[in-house]
């Protein structure tokens, strides 16, 4: 029998019961995965909830915002990955160490591919510099874009760039930061460029906010990622299809990392698809 589950707050918007619960099934496997709402700051409950994985009640846990970062000091270890992002969103027990994993970026990477079929590596803007975004920066690094991240408070944009190119730290690679405005952002703006939003404007129930700047004209033949994935359709994706940009929201990234989390934890195949089919039929 499976104990899995999911840690953060708030968790009320959650899908991932409904695509573990289809993984367990496809599998025919015993199981379950809750949600385990902690709420932010309250690392003694944190704590407690780390000591079932440890102690095997939980056989695996997901983390959710806030607790991405805040989860680290309280892991036994790391995955090469996990550190060198300075996130984590699984934790796995591996012979009575707690190690953190992310699948975030493989997830990101994997639906990038799939869904915008983008080919060569190219330039692109990351709007926002919080856990989604260093993700984000990561997986494009390690595949060679240039990568500008757009940013609204300076210090934690500064972390995100010093943690890209010091991973990546190879010929071909550049990371760098502008302010997320206009004025900044138009020298950023040449044709071809992807756009990611990795901040959680637009997100339910804000659904009429977009975080490209008002009076920026999207570029010629630019490409948008979103990886607010409620609403499906958020206000960024429709400004840029009315436009005739290609446009996808991270539905398929939170499908993608939820079925590399699955796999870690029982051993099986990612089962992609199978939770893709839960999430459509919701
Ligand atoms: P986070 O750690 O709180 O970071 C949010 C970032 O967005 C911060 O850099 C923040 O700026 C910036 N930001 C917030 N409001 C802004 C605004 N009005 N204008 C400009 N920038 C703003 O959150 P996160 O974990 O990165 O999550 C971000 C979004 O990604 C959420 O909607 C989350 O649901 C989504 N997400 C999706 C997936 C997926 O699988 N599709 C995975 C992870 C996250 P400051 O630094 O100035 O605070």
């Amino acid at each position: 029998m499976y104990h899995l589950g999911l840690t953060g707050y708030p968790l009320g918007h959650s899908i991932s019961p409904r695509l573990h619960a289809a993984a367990l099934r496809h599998y025919n496997l015993d199981g379950e995965y809750r949600l385990y709402p902690v709420d932010p700051g309250d690392d003694q409950a944190l704590a407690a909830l780390l000591g079932e994985v440890r102690s095997g009640k939980l056989d695996g846990l997901n983390v959710t915002i806030p607790h991405k970062q805040t989860v680290i000091p309280l892991l036994d270890g790391l995955s090469p990955l996990a550190a060198a992002i300075g996130a984590v969103n699984t934790i796995t027990l591996a012979e009575g160490w707690l190690l953190g994993e992310n699948t975030d970026a493989p997830g990101f990477l994997f639906d990038l591919e799939r869904e915008l079929k983008l080919g060569i590596p190219g330039k692109a803007v990351v709007m926002g510099a919080g856990g989604a975004a260093r993700a984000v920066v990561h997986g494009l690094c390690s595949n060679d874009w240039q990568v500008v991240i757009a940013y609204r408070r300076e210090d934690r944009a500064q972390a995100l760039e010093l943690a890209g190119s010091a991973g990546h730290a190879h010929a071909g690679t550049e990371v760098r930061t502008v302010l997320l405005e206009a004025g900044s952002l138009i020298v950023e703006c040449v044709p071809g460029i992807l756009i990611v939003n990795a901040t959680p404007v637009g997100m339910s129930p804000n659904v009429d906010s977009t975080p490209w700047p008002s009076g920026l004209n999207f570029p010629e033949g630019a490409s948008v990622y979103d990886v607010v994935y409620s609403p499906r359709e958020t206000m960024l994706v429709k400004q840029a299809r009315r436009v005739g940009l290609q446009a996808v929201t991270g539905l398929g990234m939170l499908i993608e990392q939820a079925a590399l989390a699955f796999s870690l934890w029982t051993g099986k195949e990612p089962p992609g698809a199978v939770m893709r089919a839960a999430a459509e039929a919701e």
